[in-house]
């Protein structure tokens, strides 16, 4: 069995979904999760605002405009009368409880179910489609497998079991439909996988279920060496490692979700980006096959970055000083993701600031500290393990005039990894485009 991920973009219009309907009805028994309509997430987003801001009738205004336009979808998507009948009920009773909201108390656990509606419209509507198309397909709600446990992680034992109990129902069907990013806490309660999480949806579905492929549908022909929202020319890579796949999405290649890899790595379970708009195009395969490519493969950037250098005579030749420094960071739950030592200072840098001041405070027990804001991670990735001569220093020539406050190479197989200004990173990026994949 196939999982297919479709994103906002590849349902974003009946044309769109009637595409999609096309692609998946192929024979091969899957399971396809979907995304909200492009647009839909930030809407609710912006709904939620209003909501928080106590502003009733500037939300009533964004609902009734979006309402409006999930109509409209209606009205192109079906052919029939009783379809296009079927489709405004799901819409009218969406939103009907979304303007709910508008007339009572809304706190973060109203703002996720609002959240939600994105992804449980667009999978009704599709599911209706396919219906309305003479295929038969079956509706799994994610809501009934997809669990968190009490520190947020997905509960898999739950996952597995819940979700092939439904699937074992129904031996003769081979269209399966859920939705992506929404899920249940450890309480119940609906919740989310963040942001962009529907790729985590389909890797965690397709580890629980030993698919053959997880296979990410979107708007782009794979992973490009870099990013093409900053970088005019940039070409797809067709293959990287799991790793390198994480290093990517970590550090900013957005058409994969961070959290989606590991999944898919520890059930060895390959998983191919492919375009919605080119579906014959052979897109990026991400998978562990121990081939050595000898090469640099892509870059990414992640911004708003702070560096944090600690700096202590302390430091020299004495053991224990990394760990307490490290204790600091654990004990404010912020993660660290780039390391510099020398033998008198450390350099660290996170992403996350709510506790900054706290850390700061505690480090200065142990040595001066100073800060840099508004940095930018630069991460070059591929075959790049030590015995590849001369790689580093490629990458090193292309950022010659850009300031680079931490360097960090070694701490895995796949990376190097810059810290600059984000005033420099577009600059970055363009320069490591021309030296790397364009041979300027
Ligand atoms: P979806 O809605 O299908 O999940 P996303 O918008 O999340 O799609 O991801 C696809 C987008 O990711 C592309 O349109 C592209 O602009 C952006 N992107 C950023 N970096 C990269 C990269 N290195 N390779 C490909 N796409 C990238
Ligand atoms: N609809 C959600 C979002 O826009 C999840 C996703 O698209 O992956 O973030
Ligand atoms: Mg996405």
């Amino acid at each position: 069995m196939k999982v297919l991920k479709f994103g906002g973009t590849s349902v974003g219009s009946a044309e769109r979904i009637k595409e999609v309907a096309k692609l998946i009805v192929d024979g091969d028994r899957k399971i396809v999760v979907f995304s909200a309509m492009s647009g839909t997430t930030n809407t609710l987003v912006e709904i939620s605002d209003y909501l928080y801001k106590k502003n009733p009738e500037g939300a009533n205004e964004v609902i009734n405009k979006l309402e409006e336009a999930y109509v409209g979808h209606v009205n192109e998507l079906y052919e029939t009368p009783e379809y296009k009948e079927k489709g405004l009920e799901v819409v009218h009773s969406h939103f009907d409880s979304i303007r709910k909201y508008t007339k009572d108390l809304f706190t973060l656990f109203e703002e996720k179910v609002l959240l939600a509606q994105g992804e449980l419209i667009s999978s009704a509507l599709v599911n209706f489609y396919l219906q309305e198309q003479g295929i038969k397909s079956v509706l799994i709600p994610a809501l009934s497998f997809m669990r968190m446990d009490k520190n947020n992680d997905p509960d898999p034992i739950y996952i597995r079991e819940k979700l092939n109990q439904q699937i074992e129902q129904y031996p003769e069907v081979e269209l399966f439909i859920t939705q992506g990013y929404i899920c249940r806490n450890a309480y119940g309660e609906i919740d989310n996988l963040q942001r962009g999480g529907s790729d985590y949806t389909a890797s965690l579905i397709g580890a629980a279920i030993k698919a053959k492929e997880i296979q990410i549908w979107t708007d782009i022909d794979g992973m490009h060496d870099n990013d093409p929202r900053v970088v005019e020319k940039t070409s797809p890579v067709r293959h990287l490692e799991f790793e390198e796949a994480a290093e990517l999405a970590y550090f900013g290649a957005k058409i994969l979700h961070p959290t989606c890899i590991q999944p898919a790595k520890y059930a060895n379970i390959p998983v191919r980006l492919l375009n919605t708009m080119d579906p014959s195009a052979p897109g990026t395969l991400i998978s562990n096959d121990g081939s050595k490519e000898k090469k640099i493969k892509a870059v990414a950037a992640k911004e708003n970055i702070t560096a944090i250098r600690i700096k202590s005579s302390r430091m020299l030749l004495a053991y224990g000083f990394l760990r307490k420094v490290f204790e600091i960071f654990e004990s404010y739950e912020t993660p660290i993701d780039m390391i510099c030592t020398s033998e008198v200072g450390v350099s660290v840098t996170i992403d996350n600031t709510r506790n900054l001041n706290e850390i700061l405070n505690d480090l200065r027990k142990y040595g001066t500290v100073t800060v840099d804001d508004n940095m930018c991670i630069i991460c070059v990735v591929g075959d790049l393990s030590w015995e590849n001569v001369g790689f580093e220093a490629h990458a090193l020539e292309a950022m010659k005039n850009i300031p680079v406050r931490m360097i960090s190479f070694g701490g895995s197989n796949y990376n190097i990894s810059f810290l600059i200004r984000n005033e420099d990173k577009v600059k970055a990026l363009r320069q490591l485009s021309d030296y790397l994949f364009n041979n300027k």
